[in-house]
């Protein structure tokens, strides 16, 4: 399938600070995509690049395949920073504007994304008179003005207090089963984990690794391997003692274990005294802890 976002070699300077070195990922079509990193990574920088309100120094990237054009740009709905809502006016009435503005959806459609993110009892209240977590989903209803595939949010629960927090990560989940894709940055490892299926840890403007969450954050050994024959593969080590479950993944199986227990060399006898002659064998060692200390360290 086409991916919704590809990035190729992205590098962007502010001067002396290199924010992105050479950033290079795909994002899945239907993902809730994570862009992971501490403060100053550079998910920002990442972000207004693709919605092309920053330039990088090099690299390019393709959403749907096309390089961005306005009809693309119509497909994708942002939250970036908290907009300008007027104070004084209702959500019905600063959606309104919002969509006067930028364009975006008909008059009609109001009504319906307020109801999406929740604030149709509350549409005809005073903007002043809402809190954090009702003016970040108003932001969020802006956004998705116009019926957008994918939608990119820069820190979406920043700010927020845990009632509010709980709220939009369960309207970011409701967005995803109504098929949109969505690319959001986040400090927050846990954030990630409860609500993305992708992932890709930025450190100081490097990418330390991307893919779905399960491979990426796993508490697991995953080993991979191949051989001219993967189902074949896959079928033989089913039969394998101490794994916790095995994936075919298209050309490739891999093998999970407990953390700090995969036995490669006994992975590759048992292969070849079965008839199999491996072409493949590679451990990925990945733990929470362990990326979690890749990232907050030097
Ligand atoms: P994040 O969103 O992950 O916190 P940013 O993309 O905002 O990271 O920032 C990445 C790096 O670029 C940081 O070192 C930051 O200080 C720097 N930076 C960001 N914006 C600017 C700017 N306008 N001018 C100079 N440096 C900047
Ligand atoms: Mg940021």
């Amino acid at each position: 399938m086409q991916p919704v976002l590809t990035l190729n070699g992205i590098c962007k300077s502010y001067g002396k600070i290199q924010a992105l070195k050479n950033v290079a990922f795909e994002v899945p079509e239907g993902s809730v995509f994570g862009i992971l990193g501490p403060n100053g990574s550079g998910k920002t920088t990442m972000l207004s690049i693709i919605l092309d309100i920053l330039k990088a120094d090099a690299g390019s990237f393709a959403w749907f395949g096309q390089p961005g054009s306005p009809e693309t740009r119509k497909q994708i709905g942002s939250l970036l920073e908290t907009p300008n809502f007027y104070h004084y006016l209702s959500a019905v009435d600063n959606l309104n504007i919002t969509h006067a503005i930028s364009g975006r959806g008909s008059a009609a459609d109001i009504d319906h994304v307020l109801e999406i993110v929740k604030l149709s009892e509350r549409k005809r209240s005073r903007f002043s008179a809402y809190s954090l977590g009702m003016k970040q989903r108003l932001a969020i209803a802006a956004a998705l003005l116009g019926d957008p595939q994918v939608l990119v949010f820069d820190e979406p629960t920043n700010g927020l207090d845990p009632v509010g927090i709980a709220e939009i990560r369960e309207l970011i989940k409701e967005l995803a089963r109504r098929g949109k894709t969505i690319i959001m940055a986040s400090h927050l490892l846990d954030e990630v984990e409860k609500v993305c299926t992708h992932v890709a840890i930025l450190k100081k403007g490097t990418l330390l690794t991307a893919g779905p969450v399960d491979e990426v954050l796993t508490n697991e050994d995953i080993v991979e391997l191949s051989c001219s024959n993967p189902i074949h593969l896959h079928d033989l080590l089913i039969g394998f003692p101490g794994h916790t479950h095995i994936k075919l993944e298209g050309n490739k199986v891999q093998l999970f274990f407990p953390i700090g227990t995969a036995p490669m060399e006994d992975i590759n006898r048992y292969c070849f005294e079965k008839g199999i002659t491996l072409n493949l064998l590679f451990a990925k060692k990945k733990s929470l802890e362990t990326k979690f200390f890749e990232l907050t360290n030097d």
